[in-house]
């Protein structure tokens, strides 16, 4: 990873720092989590799922591979036979050496898209066991300096990239003209906050900055379906780098705010994992599924 650099001061795995990240992957432990820890026969399936291996072919972007760099650690943990022989069981300390290793691998190459998932033959959950151990990282401040910005300055602004208010509503206006005179109607327009709207568009604020002809793709789609639609001034980044980077309290925030707004859609497959995997469970009070529908509140 290159923004990563070990020789800084809090990349440096102190005694409390390695307690912490115990305790956070102790505290986690569930039978969902203990069954994938436990389960896998390395067969080597996951990998041809995977899109980082599939893209290059290097062991080390197998995903059972990067799960075991975590297994190791639980089994030194949890194992009483690991606990006497670790080199026979291949169990592991938490050291300076594995907690860079556990860096390695746990950011970077794992997007918790699920292909792997659904191709393991165990069951294995590796999404959860990436976030497992990002969650360990992130609780220590280990977390790599541009996820760990991202990540903040999604809570200071309210989406992740920083765009401003003005510029958000600047550059859908722009799309709303491109849209009017490509269709030839200048009656289409972009909503903004409308009350009780049938579905509120998010997505991520990549769109505004670079690909804005994106949104505009979008709301061609919305005008030629004669849906009810609004985007959100408060409420529309789609994202949640908190839920990425196993920060638990960061991701609620980010789901809450996402909630005030009351949802749809996005591109990405980070999108429907943060309705669907962090806001249902967080906010409680969501119906969600493939196309979703909910209405507005605004
Ligand atoms: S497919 Fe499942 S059981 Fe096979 S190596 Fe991958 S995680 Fe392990
Ligand atoms: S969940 Fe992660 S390891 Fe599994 S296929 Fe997706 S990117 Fe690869």
């Amino acid at each position: 990873m290159a923004d990563l650099k070990f020789t800084d001061e809090r990349f440096q795995l102190t005694d409390e720092k390695a307690a912490l990240a115990l305790e956070v992957l102790r505290q986690r432990l569930n039978r969902q989590l203990e069954a994938s820890l436990e389960v896998c026969v390395r067969c080597g399936l996951c990998a041809d799922s995977c899109h980082y291996y599939v893209a290059n072919p290097k062991p080390e972007y197998v995903p059972a591979y990067r799960a075991e760099q975590l297994r190791k650690i639980y089994r030194k943990l949890s194992d009483p036979l690991s606990k006497v022989a670790p080199r026979w069981t291949g169990a592991v300390d938490l050291d300076q050496e594995m907690i860079e290793q556990l860096i390695q691998t746990a950011f970077g190459s794992c997007t918790m898209c699920g292909r792997c998932v659904i191709n393991c033959p165990m069951g294995v959950d590796n999404r959860l066991i990436a976030r497992t151990a990002r969650a360990m990282l992130t609780a220590i401040d280990m977390t790599p300096e541009g996820l760990k910005a991202t990540v903040n300055i999604h809570l200071e602004t309210g989406n992740n990239m920083g765009v401003s208010e003005e510029d958000y509503v600047e550059t859908v206006k722009w799309m709303e003209e491109e849209l009017q005179a490509e269709l030839d109607d200048p009656s289409i327009h972009i909503p903004f906050n409308k009350k009780r709207a049938h579905v509120v568009y998010t997505f991520n604020p990549r769109e505004v900055k670079y690909f804005p002809y994106l949104i505009q793709a979008a709301a061609k789609i919305f005008h030629a379906a004669g849906e009810d639609w609004t985007l959100s001034t408060e409420s529309w980044d789609a994202t949640n780098y908190g839920l990425f980077s196993g920060d638990d309290a960061a991701a609620r925030q980010i789901a809450a705010n996402l909630e005030r707004g009351l949802i749809i859609w996005g591109r990405t497959c980070w999108s429907w994992r943060n309705v669907d995997m962090v806001t249902a469970r967080s906010v409680g009070r969501l119906k969600t599924g493939w196309g979703m529908a909910i209405h507005s509140r605004f």
